[in-house]
């Protein structure tokens, strides 16, 4: 069985960014908290937990010391809620999301209608909305975008993790609903470049794993974007998780993993799937053996070729 491994995978600059401003704050500072998990992968926020940086909630969880925003952004309201807290704001919050937080807000403030293209739940699509008074329409469907008035004046702003496969069928659709369509594609490059490398290798392998949290936005559409292309594709937080069953009669697999997923969770999951590819070689062996009549119950037999 032969491991491939995604060109572009892994940890993005916004992620690596972020977790090492967590780490930073929490070596040099008591009482750190952040606005939720600082990234959508359990593993790392239990990692900083350790080291004295807790997830809450809301700022009504923090008595006192150090706020970090976390990389999907928050509203307006939160900086200013903490500057009256009296907390020490470290913001954390990607460029590229900043940029569509902005981009969002001058839509807006432009008068035109707002459109955000990304999941509706997700933290840095509300953050984005916020920044525009919450005046946007997020959708995430070609049939979503159907439903859509006719008018005259529209801005879109994009998750910086949506797939850029589905923003042009949907950006195709909204040209004809609207007179002038003003359009901010802010998908990051780093999504970009992992999507493109997760389909170039899909195409290629009969099975994909792909790595990271399941409730991280760009892992889901990393299983979303392989599996679209046709390939079997099973997405995975853990080695833990990985079946022996999926790999066997399968030649090449191929592994990528979320922006939020550190390396040595992409490691446990390739070492295991060498075990696995061990345990499947002694396998195969053995039932060859036994077909050759050469193991009886477990136990290799001397043949005897007269007999
Ligand atoms: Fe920033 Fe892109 Fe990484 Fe999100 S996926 S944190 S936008 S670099």
């Amino acid at each position: 069985m032969e491991i491939r491994i995604a060109e572009n995978c892994g940890f993005c600059y916004g992620v690596k960014r972020a977790v090492n401003m967590a780490q930073d704050t929490s070596n040099h500072l008591d009482h750190s908290y952040t606005l939720g998990p600082i990234i959508h992968n359990p593993q790392v926020v239990a990692n900083l937990e350790n080291h004295g940086v807790y997830a809450v909630d809301s700022l009504d969880e923090i008595p006192k010391g150090t706020v970090i925003i976390r990389s999907h952004g928050v509203g307006p309201a939160i900086y200013e809620e903490a500057t009256d807290k009296g907390l020490h704001v470290v913001d954390a919050t990607c460029p590229h999301v900043k940029k569509a937080q902005q981009d969002a807000k001058s839509v807006i403030d432009s008068g035109m209608s707002l459109v955000i293209l990304g999941e509706k739940k997700h933290p840095e699509v509300i953050s984005i909305n916020l920044w525009a008074q919450n005046k946007g329409i997020v959708i995430e469907s070609e049939e979503e975008a159907k439903i859509l008035p006719f008018v005259e004046n529209r801005g879109v702003v994009v998750q910086t993790t949506f797939s850029q496969f589905k923003f042009q069928s949907i950006i195709d659709i909204l040209e004809k609903k609207t007179q002038n369509l003003k359009v901010f594609k802010t998908i990051c490059t780093a999504t970009q470049e992992r999507q493109n490398s997760a389909v170039d290798l899909a195409k290629t392998v009969d099975l994909m794993i792909v790595v990271g949290g399941k409730n991280s936005g760009n892992t889901n559409r990393l299983a979303e974007v392989c599996r679209d292309v046709g390939c079997t594709t099973y997405h995975i937080e853990t080695a833990a998780e990985l079946e022996l069953a999926w790999f066997n009669q399968v030649n090449t697999v191929g592994v990528t993993a979320g922006a939020s997923t550190p390396d040595w969770i992409i490691k446990e999951v390739i070492d295991t799937m060498n075990e696995f590819e061990e345990l499947l070689a002694k396998e195969a062996d053995w039932a060859e053996d036994f077909k050759k009549g050469t193991v009886v119950e477990g136990t290799v037999v001397e043949v005897d070729d007269d007999k």
